[in-house]
């Protein structure tokens, strides 16, 4: 015989013998507890006694707040916020002002904090307008922030667009350690859009075991995936980590340009390793 026609003849009884081996699989419930374990986890593979996840409403459409999100900015107020230095200390009723179902950074009065704090891990959705038409370069230029822990980690609101800047301070860069991917912009006054997954490090007896993580979608391109922080931003220093809760306010940075935000919610999230 040609091995040609050997190899599939081998093969048939090969797996015939594998098939009769094996135990006929027993289901458990939804699933299988004969499996092996998943690595890590006291899961069986298709275990159907792991906790069914969460059912929720998403939005509406695609920005829309889903039914488990805190909504931080609806359109109309800002009681869920105060103003501040950056700091944190000076805390007041917010001073941006709200218009147009949007709210607008009034220069020179002070970050904004949530009054809510969030952690440790977290989804947060924002968008952001810079002014139009735009005025003044590179820094100067539509500045603004999304921060977390207060003001510890920024993410760099900017207008970028036919704007050049150092790239660790461009839009959406991790200020001052890792630049975007890309730079995906929209021109000055156009909304733009950032989703962001912000994972906060953690402690041990005082010593750091895990580091901040981001992951950023501006205007729904990826630009920082899963980016280890060196600890919190700063201008032109690294600083090392310091010790802090593990939940924190939300803050946007008023760097003297009135820049407008609006659809704001965060969603906290189980520690990732559950
Ligand atoms: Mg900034």
């Amino acid at each position: 015989m040609h091995l040609r026609t050997l190899l599939p003849l081998a093969v048939a009884l090969m797996s015939t013998t594998a098939f009769s081996q094996d135990k006929k699989p027993e289901k458990h419930g939804l699933g299988y507890n004969d499996t092996p374990l998943i690595p890590g986890t006291k899961w069986h593979v298709h275990d159907g006694d792991r906790p069914q996840p969460p059912v929720i409403t998403p939005g509406k459409k695609p920005g829309d707040a889903p039914s488990d999100a805190v909504v931080l900015f609806d359109g109309k107020d800002l009681d869920q916020w105060t103003s501040g230095k950056r700091d944190g200390s000076a805390s007041e009723p917010a001073k941006w002002i709200v218009k147009d179902g949007a709210f607008e950074c009034v220069p020179k009065s002070g970050y904004l904090f949530t009054k809510q704090t969030f952690g440790p891990d977290m989804q947060l959705h924002i968008e952001f307008a810079t002014p139009s038409p735009g005025e003044g370069e590179s820094q100067g230029r539509g500045n603004s922030g999304v921060f977390f822990h207060g003001s510890t980690y920024e993410i760099q609101v900017l207008d970028c667009y036919e704007n050049k800047t150092y790239p660790d301070g461009q839009t959406s860069a991790l200020y001052g350690q890792w630049p975007p991917l890309v730079n995906a912009c929209r021109p000055a006054g156009e909304w733009q859009t950032y989703d962001i997954v912000f994972t906060s490090p953690r402690w041990k007896d005082g010593q750091l075991v895990s580091p901040a993580y981001v992951t950023i979608f501006h205007n729904g391109v990826l630009t920082q995936p899963h980016r280890a922080l060196f600890g919190g931003t700063t201008h032109r220093k690294i600083n090392e980590y310091k010790e802090h809760p593990e939940k924190g306010a939300l803050a946007l940075q008023d760097h003297g340009n009135p820049v407008r935000y609006r659809n704001v919610w965060i969603r906290e999230l189980k520690p990732l390793a559950e």
